[in-house]
């Protein structure tokens, strides 16, 4: 048997990450009894997607009291919508709380995991050369990790500063700078509002526009806290009924997309009330069916586009130069800074020459179409690799933590039935697979996703990779109980019995 070379000791699973699916992972670990395991993470802090991005403004679109772990209310959120700092500390106790730090190798960027089919365990190795081994390798890697960098033509000369939002350099001040924001997706159009009073100059360049409806943000009282706090109940019913909310937006997503015409008018008065002059709101209003991307929610990101010192700009960029723009129609726009809010590759999340199954197999080479599993978790050939929000597991309407923690459950049962059963590995039956990803394909035909317009869910073969077609609910059931007659069990290999 492999060892971990830090430890010594046989590991039962390698967990990659510590966002909400690494840590929640972990959780759900040791209350099953299992410490014999170690978390992988790249960085120096916990806390995944809320511990890198800082930027100006970052908060969640889905209400913290559900976007939260069940086993952890937090009674002491401070807004419906809490801000980054709140999310990441949360995150933090967390960790703490349930002793998961002694797990943790920090500096552990994995770079790459692989199967070894005579021993029954995955080898993982980081950039740092540290090799881990284990029985089982869990990836709470997370679709949102690694940023998009468009391809400007000529941006090798631009001399001055650059920056991703998901990488904010909160040292350069951008106080009287003239600068240039790429992308209005959901990371701009909550940083935008934050810098627009600093600047001197924001030259917004906008590809698509996206649909905003207003957002209903508001402190939570100490009253409020305080009953959360004496109630435990009382927090728990109102979960529930945000999560019931929010499931109804499956019948306009899934079901019958002509209802999102309804949020569409919720959305056109939205802009037409907070933008007065006609060339802006037709800039800022899309062609395309609301839902089609992702429905985003603010009340500061127009207000801050009718600013004088900020310019909607729609023509394609033509050229970057040593300290300047240029788009299609010649105009040149002088800039100090380019802030890309060109979000994330999700279509990458696991790279080429990262991730190897039986027989040496590169899973993007098992990926042809793009990423698909079984339940967002597991794919033949790679025995005793689960994915925690893997393909089609992303959400439009809800909470993603849901969906991590059904994965959570899952993976769990899954231990619990190789514990029982004297399994060493269990593997995805081929024809399992298929058929689930076959029928997602089929449901995700005729949902608002596929109703025209260009967005990270659906890949270059019109293959929606990410979402999951439908209730929320549904994936619960489905994940509810691992059923080992999906999977091929195996023996331990005799020379690991030996
Ligand atoms: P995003 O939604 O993917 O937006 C990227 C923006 O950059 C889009 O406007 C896109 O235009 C533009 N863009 C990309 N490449 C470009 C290019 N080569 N030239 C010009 N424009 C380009 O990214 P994001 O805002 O970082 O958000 C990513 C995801 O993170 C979200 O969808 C959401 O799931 C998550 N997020 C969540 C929250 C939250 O509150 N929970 C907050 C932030 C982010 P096109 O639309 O034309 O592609």
């Amino acid at each position: 048997m492999a060892f971990d070379v830090e430890s010594s000791k046989p590991l039962t699973a390698i967990v990659i990450g510590t966002g909400f699916s690494g840590l929640g992972m972990a959780v759900g670990l040791k209350k099953a009894g299992i410490d014999s395991f170690v978390i992988l993470e790249r960085a120096a802090a916990v806390g995944g997607t809320w511990r890198d991005n800082h930027y100006p403004g970052c908060a969640c679109d889905v209400q913290s009291h559900l976007y939260s772990f069940s086993f952890e209310p937090n009674p002491e959120w401070t807004r419906r919508y809490a801000r980054q700092p709140e999310i990441e500390a949360y995150l933090q106790k967390a960790a703490n709380k349930y002793a998961l730090m002694q797990h943790v190798r920090f500096g552990a960027n994995v770079v790459e995991a692989r199967f070894d089919e005579g021993a029954a365990l995955w080898q993982v190795k980081t950039a740092d050369g540290r090799v881990f081994s284990a029985q089982m390798l869990i990836s709470g890697m997370g679709g949102l990790s690694n940023p998009a960098y468009p391809k400007l033509p000529g941006i090798e000369h631009f001399r001055g500063k650059a920056f991703h939002s998901a990488a904010w350099d909160h040292s350069y001040d951008l106080a009287g700078k003239r600068v240039a924001v790429i992308g209005t997706g959901a990371s701009a159009i909550q940083f935008v509002p934050q810098i627009v009073g600093q600047v001197a100059q924001l030259d917004l360049y906008q590809r698509t526009p996206p649909w905003i409806v207003p957002k209903p943000d508001r402190p939570i009282s100490e009253t409020e806290r305080h009953w959360f706090k004496r109630l435990p109940l009382l927090q728990r019913f109102f979960r529930l009924g945000i999560y019931c909310a929010m499931e109804t937006r499956v019948l306009g997503f899934v079901l019958n997309p002509k209802l999102m015409l309804l949020v569409q008018k919720l959305a056109l008065s939205h802009i037409a009330r907070q933008i007065k002059a006609p060339e802006l709101r037709k800039k800022v209003t899309p062609d395309y069916t609301i839902g089609c991307k992702r429905v985003l929610i603010s009340n500061d990101y127009y207000p801050a586009l009718t600013r004088a010192n900020v310019d909607v700009v729609t023509d394609a960029i033509r050229e970057v130069r040593e300290h300047s723009i240029i788009t299609n129609d010649g105009i040149e726009r002088p800039i100090d800074a380019i802030i890309y809010g060109t979000g994330f590759s999700i279509q990458t999340m696991i790279p080429r020459g990262m991730m190897f199954g039986r027989k040496g197999v590169d899973l993007v080479d098992v990926w042809t179409q793009g990423p698909q599993a079984y339940l967002g978790a597991a794919v033949p050939g790679f025995p005793n690799l689960f994915m925690l929000m893997g393909p089609n597991t992303g959400l439009g309407h809800t909470s993603q933590v849901y969906m991590i923690e059904s994965q959570i459950h899952y993976v769990l049962d899954c231990l619990r039935t190789m514990r029982r059963q004297g399994a060493a590995a269990v593997e995805v039956r081929p024809e399992v697979y298929q058929r689930f990803n076959e029928g997602l394909q089929k449901q995700l035909v005729n949902t608002i996703w596929a109703s025209g317009c260009k967005s990270w869910y659906v890949n270059d073969n019109g293959r929606n990779t990410t979402l999951w077609p439908g209730f929320t609910f549904r994936f619960r059931s489905k994940t509810r109980r691992f059923k080992a007659s999906d999977y091929v069990l195996e023996k331990a290999p005799a020379s690991v019995i030996a």
